[in-house]
């Protein structure tokens, strides 16, 4: 069986049970490929409503970003407010907005009904600013109360201080409601129940080969087929060929963790809070502390391949924030990658009849890949015509090679705004 990836999540996994390899024929009314969060939970959706679902996985549940990533779980997509709504017009854009609210209550809700007490859920987040930004903090608080009910506090610089012993930073929202937690554990538990409620999941079982043409579809695995009545692709950053068309309208994007040596007086000379930290940028920085250790996320980067020393890029990152922990050694390391469409959003429908992409959540996939899958789910039910809300996001040809040094030049162009916001800022003081 292929072993997960050493990284913070593995080491601290509650069962590493695996479940079996596909093999021979299997028919079932929904088959998932991809056992990662947007799969996962497609299948428990489909499950609770009576379905029969098979999850074919391949490699190990949550093996790829659904299992390694940051574990901030907070509302929003992968692309900015601004954005989305520049597309599709102010109350199409808040319409969205609060899937992704409900993102985060799904799997709040999943986390008590199941009781994934492994899932380690820690409340609260806060998204810093490394330049002085009052005034649209506080639009931004204001917005949030009034539009969507949530209350977020607004932290003075000197409170922020406080908490995070870092010159980089000034004013911060706090959102309480938001939370971080155990990916890893939480995915193994839906794919449990999925099997309680009479589901099948298949592990080191990737789909090589289709033939969706007619009504009876079939995956063929090296080992095995399943023949289904309706196929939900769910491949994140991981998608291979299989299928063409939904290879070509994402980007894999590559993303960095890190986890320090247990330091816990040394760490707490900086981070002096249980909430996760995001800084404000674009592929900014964001971490927190857990069990006395340092796990620390940023950088992305168009190379799917790992760069020879992915804790020397973090490193660096830390140290710039945080000059006293230098001397804070780094343990492990890992990258994983995440899926773009060239809008940001996900690619969310119908890719032909009775066959759904449920995938491209990006860099903000813990609240979305729950929303999407439900609404994917509602769809093949015959519940509602939510997914019609991602229409307007729709299969676009990534560019190929093209699009890849775009995307980079693009992260390149938005790391020089952001280095020049922040020098204005420290001139300013
Ligand atoms: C390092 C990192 C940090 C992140 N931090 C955060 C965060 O803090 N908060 C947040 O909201 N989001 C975060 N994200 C994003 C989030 O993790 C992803 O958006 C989300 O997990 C994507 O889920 P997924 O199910 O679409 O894809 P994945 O979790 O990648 O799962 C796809 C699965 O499909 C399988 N697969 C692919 N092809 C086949 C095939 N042919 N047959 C069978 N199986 C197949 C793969 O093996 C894989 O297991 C982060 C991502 C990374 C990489």
């Amino acid at each position: 069986m292929t072993p997960y990836i050493d990284t913070y999540y593995k080491q601290t996994l509650s069962s590493d049970a695996a479940y079996p390899v596909l093999s021979g024929r299997h028919n079932t009314d929904v088959c998932i490929v991809g056992g990662g969060l947007a799969g996962l939970t497609a299948g428990f959706e489909l499950a609770r409503r009576g379905r029969g679902v098979t999850v074919l996985e391949a490699r190990r549940v949550a093996w790829g970003a659904s299992g390694r990533n940051g574990g901030f779980v907070s509302p929003g997509w992968a692309a900015r407010a601004s954005q989305i709504q520049k597309r599709v017009g102010p109350d199409h854009a808040k319409a969205l907005y609060r899937l992704s609210i409900e993102g985060v209550a799904m799997v709040e809700d999943a986390i008590r009904d199941l009781d994934i007490s492994d899932a380690q859920v820690t409340p609260g987040i806060l998204r810093v600013s490394r330049y002085e930004n009052t005034k649209a903090l506080e639009e931004q608080r204001d917005e949030q109360e009034a539009e969507y009910g949530r209350h977020l506090r607004l932290l003075a610089r000197e409170e922020v201080r406080a908490l995070l012993l870092s010159k980089k930073y000034y004013q911060a929202l706090f959102d309480a409601a938001s939370f971080h937690f155990h990916p890893l554990n939480y995915a193994r538990a839906l794919a449990r129940e999925i099997v309680k409620l009479g589901g099948s999941v298949y592990e080191d079982s990737a789909v090589m080969q289709v033939d969706l043409t007619g009504t009876e579809k079939k995956l063929r695995t090296p080992s095995g087929e399943v023949r289904a009545a309706t196929v939900v692709f769910a491949g994140g950053g991981y998608t291979d060929r299989v299928l063409p068309a939904l290879r070509r309208a994402f980007l894999p994007i590559a993303t960095y963790v890190v986890l320090s040596e247990l330091a816990p007086e040394l760490i707490a000379t900086a981070i002096r809070t249980k909430a996760g930290i995001s800084d404000g940028r674009r592929a900014g920085d964001y971490y927190r502390a857990v069990d006395g250790r340092l796990l620390w996320g940023g950088r992305i980067t168009t190379r799917t391949t790992d760069p020879r020393d992915i804790a020397a890029v973090i490193r660096r990152e830390i140290v710039t924030t945080y000059p006293q922990l230098a001397d804070l050694k780094i343990e492990t390391a890992w990258s994983g990658l995440m899926a773009y469409a060239r809008h940001l959003m996900p690619l969310i429908g119908p890719v032909m009849p009775n066959v759904w992409a449920c995938t491209g959540f990006g860099g903000h996939g813990l609240n979305t890949t729950a929303i999407g899958a439900r609404v994917v789910a509602e769809a093949i039910a015959g519940e509602s015509d939510r997914y019609r809300l991602f229409a307007p996001f729709g299969f676009v040809w990534n560019g190929g090679p093209f699009g890849t040094a775009a995307a980079q030049l693009t992260y390149w162009a938005y790391q020089g705004m952001d280095f020049l916001r922040e020098r204005r800022s420290a001139h300013a003081k």
